[in-house]
């Protein structure tokens, strides 16, 4: 860890001394033609291209700028050869950077894919583990890759080729074991133009980053926590204040997502949505100021349906009496709609309430069952 941060910050005084280097040199009027060409021709800057990659009930974002790229989580277990294949189509050929956000299965699952077949300089995880095969199976990519992991550090600034991204959370080292609030998040700027990402942070996390009091006005929002409406709050929403927000969520996922409340929030702002899980993998393009997409935004506003998919999923096993869902190591039981259902440790009840009570289990406070 002491090795590798200390290398970071060596390259970041190195590219910090470099700009001013160049900076006087442009000062001076008459720069020499190689300081010319390394910084590109006179006010124009090398291309950013965002890519949400549709993986469905997940995130993976593709950023690419100049020779560099990152990307931002890989979506569930079994999208890791999906996020290799866009990426490499790309003509992606190493990342400089790779972003867990959080150690749910829905961000890191396809990550150790991505770790054992590409070469990655730094990769930011946040502070937070979890016993899951999911996250064991990065930890393990990373070991035998011989990869340490840089901490995200609020304020650290990266350069991707002409952009360079500012990290804006996690703001706090204990958010008890709510997964999400640990997500990494960062304010990505490209000339005039810049995005805000922040896994699935929710309502406290956003709150925290609000108040770090770094300026959080951006052209695009990914909306956190795939438009749940845990995420996204008016406050969070305000201080960013989108022209537009990308939704990155699964058709017919089990979870409502996105909720009807984030979808009203965005559409009182005035901003304009994308959805990759009505219009598949979505590509912003910046020039450093005007921003281009691949599609035109939905106009849907449709929410998701809770349970949807979870109702189907229930059928197909054949157990169609499910009263309620049970996580074995939480011990908490929910209603087959609530919005938090285990992804792990997941059993299928068709007890009563009396019966999973008196196996030791106590209702979840979000569903109330
Ligand atoms: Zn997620
Ligand atoms: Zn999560």
């Amino acid at each position: 860890m002491g090795r590798k941060t200390y290398k970071n910050r060596w390259k970041k005084n190195l590219l910090t001394f470099f700009s001013i280097f160049l900076i006087l040199l442009s000062a001076c009027g008459n720069g020499p033609p190689e300081a010319e060409v390394q910084s590109g021709s006179a006010g124009k800057i090398e291309e950013l291209e965002v890519h949400f990659i549709d993986v469905g009930q997940g995130d993976a974002t593709l950023v690419k700028c100049g020779g560099q790229s990152m990307l931002i989580d890989a979506g569930e277990n079994d999208k890791g050869t999906l996020v290799q294949n866009y990426i490499r189509k790309q003509g992606v050929k190493k990342l400089d950077y790779l972003i867990v956000t959080h150690p749910d299965s829905d961000h890191c699952g396809g990550a150790d894919v991505i770790i054992t077949k590409y070469d990655v300089d730094t990769v930011i995880m946040p502070n937070y583990s979890k016993d899951t095969a999911s996250y064991r199976d990065v930890v393990q990519a990373l070991d035998y890759k011989h990869y340490q992991v840089t901490e995200p550090k609020v304020g650290d600034i990266y350069r991707l080729g002409d952009a360079k991204f500012t990290i804006i959370a996690p703001n706090k080292d204990d958010y008890g074991n709510e997964a999400n609030n640990y997500s990494v998040g960062i304010l990505l700027e490209h000339g005039g133009k810049k995005f805000v990402f922040t896994g699935d942070a929710e309502e406290e996390a956003e709150r925290d980053i609000i108040n770090n009091g770094i300026d959080l006005s951006a052209d695009v929002l990914k909306a956190g926590h795939h438009g749940s409406r845990t995420a996204s709050m008016g406050d969070f929403v305000s201080a960013v204040c989108p022209e537009y927000a990308v939704i990155s969520c699964g058709e017919d996922n089990e979870y409502g997502h996105p909720h009807a409340a984030t979808l009203n929030t965005f559409r009182s702002m005035g901003i304009k949505v994308f959805r990759t899980d009505e219009q598949g993998s979505l590509i912003a393009c910046s020039d450093g100021s005007e921003i281009t997409w691949n599609a035109p935004p939905s106009d849907t506003w449709k929410a998701g349906e809770p349970g949807l998919s979870g109702s189907n999923a229930t059928v197909k096993q054949g157990s169609k009496g499910v009263t309620y869902i049970l996580n074995t190591k939480t011990k908490k039981f929910h209603k087959p709609s609530c919005d938090s259902l285990p992804t792990e440790n997941r059993d299928d009840s068709a007890q009563s309430r009396e019966e999973v009570i008196a196996q030791g289990y106590t209702p979840c406070g979000r569903c109330n069952p």
